[in-house]
């Protein structure tokens, strides 16, 4: 087995199968065909999928790699991988190690055991991973992994990645159409490119493994606040603690092996929370790699003694976690389409992508939305402090105003940013970027890219991309077919783009996002504010969603209303986890404490009355003590009806309106109490860590 460098440098890639070692092992015409075939010129034949899985084989085999497996993305949000061993038994009795090109291509895991939202009976088990020769393959541990797109029998898809690739195609059809009209005859394909900020939270294992519902929901369903929240905001971007250094080197050693650029990381708003985020990449293959972070965190935080939370709301209170999808379009000739140049403002190219952006999101504003719906994000979108449930578009300044002068006429020129001068003599000038930030907007221009950040830190980054790819590629087909048929595209270009501004400045927003004034705005401006998440994921389905996947070939109509019950489903099924931890909690560990305290109080009174001494204090706390253990002990009695009554709803979307609108108002009530008995206890008697101790310590 080879010998691992030990410099970062020389550790980046070197699990990959990436180019260059391509390069060196397949002979140049395989190679060479290999690599037309990745771009989407030609088909693998068996004979060439044969030479490749055999230099793969040998690669890996040196590399210490004694099995293979399908790695893909079914819709439990998860990767899921079957292995299998590179050796076979010959029949004198011996081994001999075998990975044909059929192997490679093609795996055949039970599907029956995954969602499949009806696209599938039990009884017909089969299911299908294609290869992914898109996304290099890699070693993890001692098995080669091979990034698959997994489908049915039927050739139904049943993961992320199908739809996502085949929205990375719509997508680039439609914008070379565009471009070409546009002069731009080079360009043969267009690639969306995503960089996935992913935000996460250390707790101390010790505590964690206290905590059934951390255990069982990856989320506290119990906890008074803590007496310090994040009120200093003095976490943010603070000095990483050694312990926290110590892992996040780790992390990013396990992630440059594997190829995964991890860049920056930091200390995010609340106490205990962190961010990483890799340099962007193809969205496929970011899209894989974002597994790969939430895995790697999530294994290396159990080797420093954590455990890596990657729930959307982990503790209420404070800030949760969100993924904020940075998404653009390159071309193959290396432009950056969102790039606006130093005057956007005559950037024909650059106008005409931004508006098919503006466009297809304001048009498509609901389905964009609901891609961001899961029962973690429920918490954090539309209270105050991720981007509320309404979409919007935040351009900044320079653009604004851009898009102002079009309405208003035409535009003729472009703001400057200037320069920044702190009265320093000895600090440089810096230039001033055109545009500040909004931290607030839920789709926010950020120089040459858009930035998606309603998306919740536990998802899957194929669904908001595979979304924004279709509607973007939607809004570029109407203009395609417009300038091909145009006498004079320059001219009608232009009106496009007026066209645009005028009709969709509804959706333009440079303000503060999180304030009530803004959701009264929204509503004016007919902007929807979908705030639950059934009442999102039931628009999935809509007729003009259904139309405009089917019109891309993204889904079927069959496969999107799958997709709309397994994603009900899983909303009931999560809330139904929840609310029986909460029970299990409630019962055996939160009311045998209170009834054990009101016990110690109930004989403290008898002793003080024994010694001839009255304490008011303990019996005004036994009063309190008493009276919310009661309170406790009906809602829990009434979260219990809840439950039963919802898991036997009939339809999926019945079940889930039934745990959202009974189950959820029960569970807050059980923990309304209990929160408030957790402030009263004595600490010694609470069996679960306190928020404080699991924020602030390490
Ligand atoms: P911030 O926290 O200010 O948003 P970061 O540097 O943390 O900035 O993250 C920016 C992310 O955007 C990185 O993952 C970066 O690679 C990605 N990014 C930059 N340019 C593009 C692009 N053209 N397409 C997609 N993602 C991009
Ligand atoms: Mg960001």
């Amino acid at each position: 087995m080879e010998k691992q460098p030990t410099q970062l440098i020389d550790l980046f890639g070197i699990n990959v199968f990436n180019d260059a070692v391509m390069r060196q092992r397949l002979p140049k015409n395989i190679f060479s065909s290999f690599s037309r075939i990745r771009v989407g010129n030609g088909e693998l034949t068996p004979g060439l999928a044969d030479v490749v899985a055999s230099a793969m084989k040998d690669w890996a085999i040196e590399k210490g790699a004694t099995h293979f497996c399908h790695w893909f993305q079914p819709m439990t949000g998860l990767t899921a991988e079957k292995h299998d061993s590179f050796l076979s038994p010959t029949p004198d009795g011996k081994t001999i190690v075998e990975f044909s090109g059929r192997e490679l291509i093609k795996g055949e895991p039970d599907a029956s055991s995954f969602p499949s939202g009806g696209l599938r009976a039990t009884f017909e088990a089969r299911g299908y991973t294609a290869w992914d020769c898109t996304s290099p393959v890699f070693i993890k541990g001692k098995t080669l992994y091979i990034p698959c797109a997994f489908c049915s029998y039927t050739g139904e898809a049943l993961d992320n990645k199908t739809p996502l690739l085949r929205s990375m195609e719509a997508l680039s059809k439609q914008a070379v159409r565009v471009l070409k009209t546009l002069g731009k005859t080079d360009v043969g394909q267009v690639i969306t490119t995503l960089g996935a900020e992913q935000e996460y939270f250390l707790v101390d294992r010790g505590y964690f493994e206290r905590r059934l519902d951390l255990v069982l929901a990856g989320r506290t369903l119990f906890g008074a606040p803590s007496p310090r929240g994040q009120e200093m905001e003095d976490h943010y971007f603070g000095t990483l603690h050694e312990r926290i250094a110590a892992f996040m080197n780790d992390v990013n050693t396990e992630l440059w092996k594997l190829g995964v650029s991890a860049k920056t990381q930091h200390n995010e708003v609340a106490p205990a929370q962190y961010e990483l985020a890799p340099i962007f990449t193809t969205a496929n293959v970011a899209t894989d790699h974002n597994q790969l972070v939430m895995e790697t965190l999530q294994k290396t935080a159990l080797r420093h003694g954590f455990v890596c939370l990657l729930h959307e709301k982990p503790f209420a209170g404070v800030n949760g976690s969100g993924k904020h999808n940075n998404w653009s379009m390159v071309t193959d000739t290396g432009v950056n389409l969102l790039d606006p140049g130093s005057t956007p403002h005559d950037n024909m190219v650059f106008l005409v992508l931004l508006g098919a952006v503006i466009r297809g999101v304001d048009k498509y504003a609901k389905i964009l939305r609901a891609t961001a719906a899961n029962t973690g994000n429920e918490h954090r979108l539309g209270a105050n402090e991720a981007p509320p449930a309404i979409v919007s578009v935040f351009l900044g300044e320079q653009l604004t105003d851009i898009f102002a002068q079009l309405t208003s006429g035409g535009a003729k020129s472009s703001k400057k940013g200037g320069d920044l001068k702190l009265g320093i003599s000895t600090l440089p000038p810096l230039p001033k970027d055109a545009t500040d930030r909004n931290r607030t907007s839920p789709f926010a221009f950020t120089g040459n890219k858009f930035e998606f950040r309603m998306v919740g830190s536990s998802q899957s980054t194929a669904g908001p991309c595979f979304t924004l790819n279709t509607i973007v590629a939607d809004a570029l087909m109407e203009i395609a077919d417009e300038l091909e048929k145009s006498k004079n595209v320059a001219a009608d270009a232009q009106k496009i783009i007026k066209r645009i501004a005028a009709e969709h400045s509804r959706i333009l927003f440079n303000g503060d996002n999180y304030g009530e004034k803004w959701v009264q705005e929204a509503a004016q401006r007919g902007l929807p504010n979908i705030r639950s998440t059934v009442e999102s994921l039931e628009t999935i389905t809509d007729k003009s969603h259904v139309e405009l996947f089917v019109r891309h070939k993204v889904f079927s109509k069959q496969e999107l209303y799958a997709r709309e019950e397994i994603l009900l489903e899983n909303y009931s099924k999560t809330i139904n986890i929840e609310a029986n931890t909460m029970l299990s909690i409630a019962k055996r560990q939160i009311l045998p404490a209170c009834m054990e305290y009101c016990g110690c109080l109930a004989s403290s009174a008898g002793v003080a009355a024994d010694a001839g001494v009255t304490c008011r204090a303990i019996h005004k706390t036994l009063e309190t003590v008493s009276r919310l253990t009661d309170e406790l002990d009906d809602a829990i009695e009434a979260l219990q009806t809840a439950v039963a009554m919802s898991k036997t709803m009939g339809k999926p979307v019945q079940s889930a309106r039934s745990y959202r609108d009974r189950v959820i108002p029960a569970m807050q009530a059980v923990r309304s109490a209990a929160d408030a008995l957790e402030t009263l206890v004595d600490a010694g008697l609470w069996p679960l860590p306190s928020y404080a101790e699991m924020l602030f310590l390490r």
